[in-house]
């Protein structure tokens, strides 16, 4: 099914939902004008539409292989690489000095978002390098940014980040690979990393591997981690691509799914790097290139789910199986579209697609503001934000997925119709750049951190926004009000109870809550922005009053959940779990 960039949606987000103008309207992100955006979303539409798109399925039935110890990618993905990096795709938000169009980060999530629905396993590639861009940005000597920047921002080069090993996955502070100083700048490189993502490829100049690993005497844990620069080909006195350094893929991994992106297993056997930021100080560094890829990979999910939902919409309105309801628009004799059933899960979808889409641009809208403006609460509420994107946009891509192929019947779990790819391909987006676990500890541990100020104003926010609302939509403004009273008591209970444990228990829970209530009010921005265009209730009121009436209120079974504390999950015992 051919893809169709949702240009219309992103505009309408950007203008009504998330403020996008706010961000425009700073110094810093001038450019940013209506029509540099249209201009930009229509291209890279396009360019989605009919380049990445008609790929995806050939990434799934030819995986990248191993040959003689290079990568060989799946057919016609050099060339749709070619159309990203000739596009600037990759670098729409990296500094203009080194080539980048210096656009809000806003911007790039747009752009990301329609990469991955038209071909996420190719899309992960561009992913890595702007997170390694933004790494480099902040923490990379003068030296190191004037070769790799320039490079990776045109596309030349694709970045990695190497944090896994056998015994270090969610306990990055469990790695052991290790670096000793050359004594002339440099450093020697070894150890062995798993899943790495896009470890090589037959299509960029160079492959340039951001590293962690441990100096002699370091202290344990990740207090004692560095970040290396080590590049497959190392530099030569021009910059470019000169002798091969000493590193290889050993393996590929087969997958459930995402088989055009080749995931490595990558030894480093004295390889030559360079130190990133500070001894000892590689996770700050890491950091940031993680933060960039994990609002990143939420985005990949949200993409994903808007893909699956085109194709099981279309497969909907084709395929027809006996009397559909009155109420359709074919008077019974429509398209399985037109059943109750049917229609509940096409609107769930979509209204899902449109609830996350705005979480994820308002988080990237806090993130932009953030660097404009330098003000901490604006810095806070993205930090606050980016776990919550991270989780619920990929939650969603696999929920969506799966439902899309219950809307395809039996042909849903028939390859060629493509549906399940979507589902195979989503599923470890949940998984990396930290497990949606990790994210929710993340959000009731160091996010609240705070004693819920962060979180308080994003609550605040919600009430004022439904106060605005309650004369024209006083049913939907209300339910929100609610909801956000609710989602306040749960953030109370969490900030009251010190034992992590308590916290972590209830933290996917909490997590899921604080989205279900963020997407809820976007829907009703929505609703609002279309009585005041057109004075009545059209699509975007049907559509918020379906998230409000039908999916919010799971947000009182979370919040309940959200605050049980741990006791009870250990009440049974381990020996009971395996009776
Ligand atoms: C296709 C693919 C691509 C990847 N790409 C990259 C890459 O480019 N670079 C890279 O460095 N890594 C990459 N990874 C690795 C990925 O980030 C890890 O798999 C992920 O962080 C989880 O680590 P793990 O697999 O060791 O699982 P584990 O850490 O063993 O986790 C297993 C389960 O236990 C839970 N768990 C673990 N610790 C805790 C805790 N403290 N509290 C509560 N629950 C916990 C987890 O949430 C999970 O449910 C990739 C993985 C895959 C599959």
């Amino acid at each position: 099914m051919a893809y169709r960039a949702p240009v219309t949606d992103f505009q309408f987000i950007l203008d009504h939902v998330v403020d996008f103008p706010t961000v425009a309207a700073t110094e810093m992100f001038a450019d940013a004008t209506p029509d540099t955006t249209q201009a930009i979303l229509t291209e890279a539409g396009r360019m989605c539409q009919e380049v990445l798109a008609p790929v995806q399925r050939q990434g799934d039935l030819t995986p990248a292989r191993l040959e003689n110890g290079v990568v060989r990618c799946s057919p016609g993905f050099a060339e749709a690489y070619g159309a990203i990096a000739e596009g600037g795709w990759v670098g729409i938000s990296a500094p203009a000095e080194y080539g980048g169009m210096g656009l809000p980060q806003t911007i790039t999530s747009a752009v990301n978002d329609m990469m991955s629905a038209a071909c996420l396993s190719l899309q992960l590639n561009p992913l890595m390098s702007q997170g390694q861009i933004e790494a480099l940005e902040h923490h990379a000597s003068d030296a190191i940014k004037q070769i790799y920047l320039p490079r990776l921002i045109s596309g030349e080069w694709s970045g990695t980040m190497n944090l896994t090993e056998p015994q270090a996955g969610s306990d990055v502070g469990a790695l052991r690979s290790r670096a000793t100083d050359n004594g002339d700048g440099s450093y020697s490189v070894s150890g062995q990393k798993i899943f790495i993502s896009w470890g090589d490829n037959d299509f960029t100049g160079n492959v340039c591997h951001l590293v962690l690993a441990r100096l002699p005497d370091a202290p344990a844990g990740t207090r004692g981690i560095s970040l290396f620069m080590v590049p497959k080909r190392i530099p030569d006195a021009q910059g470019e691509p000169g002798t091969a350094n000493s590193l290889r893929v050993v393996s590929l991994e087969h997958k459930l799914g995402l088989h055009g992106s080749p995931t490595a297993v990558m030894e480093f056997d004295g390889a030559t790097g360079w130190m990133i930021g500070a001894p000892n100080k590689g996770m700050a560094a890491m950091f940031t290139m993680m933060n960039n890829a994990r609002l990143g990979v939420g985005i990949q999910g949200i993409g994903v789910a808007e893909g699956a939902y085109q194709h099981a919409l279309a497969h909907a309105m084709d395929r027809q199986q006996g009397r559909t309801s009155d109420k359709g628009e074919s008077g019974g004799a429509g398209p399985i579209a037109e059943h109750a059933d049917v229609r509940r899960m096409l609107m769930h979808m979509k209204a899902e697609v449109f609830a996350a889409r705005s979480l994820a641009l308002g988080c990237a809208v806090a993130t932009d503001m953030a660097r404009a403006t330098g003000e901490a609460d604006w810095t806070a509420r993205a930090a606050f934000l980016t776990p919550i994107v991270k989780a619920f946009g990929t939650d969603i891509g696999i929920e969506v997925a799966q439902m899309g192929i219950q809307v395809h019947g039996g042909m849903g779990f028939i390859e060629e119709t493509g549906a399940a790819q979507y589902l195979r391909d989503v599923r470890v987006t949940a998984i990396y750049e930290g497990t949606n676990g990790i994210q929710a500890m993340d959000l009731v541990g160091r996010k609240l951190a705070d004693g819920g100020d962060a979180a308080g104003r994003i609550i605040d926010e919600i009430e004022s926004c439904a106060e605005g609302c309650r004369e024209t939509l006083p049913d939907m403004a209300e339910s929100i009000w609610q909801a956000a009273e609710a989602l306040r008591e749960a953030c109370d209970w969490l900030v009251d109870h010190p034992d992590m444990d308590d916290r972590f228990a209830g933290a996917s829970a909490f997590l899921r809550a604080f989205a279900r209530v963020i997407g809820a009010c976007a829907h009703l921005r929505a609703a609002m922005a279309e009585h005041t265009e057109t004075g009545a209730a059209g699509p975007r009121t049907a559509l918020a009053r379906f998230y409000i009436e039908r999916l919010l209120p799971e947000h009182t079974g979370l919040c309940a959940h959200a605050t049980r504390g741990a006791a009870g999950l250990y009440a049974i015992s381990n020996e009971d779990l395996a009776r």
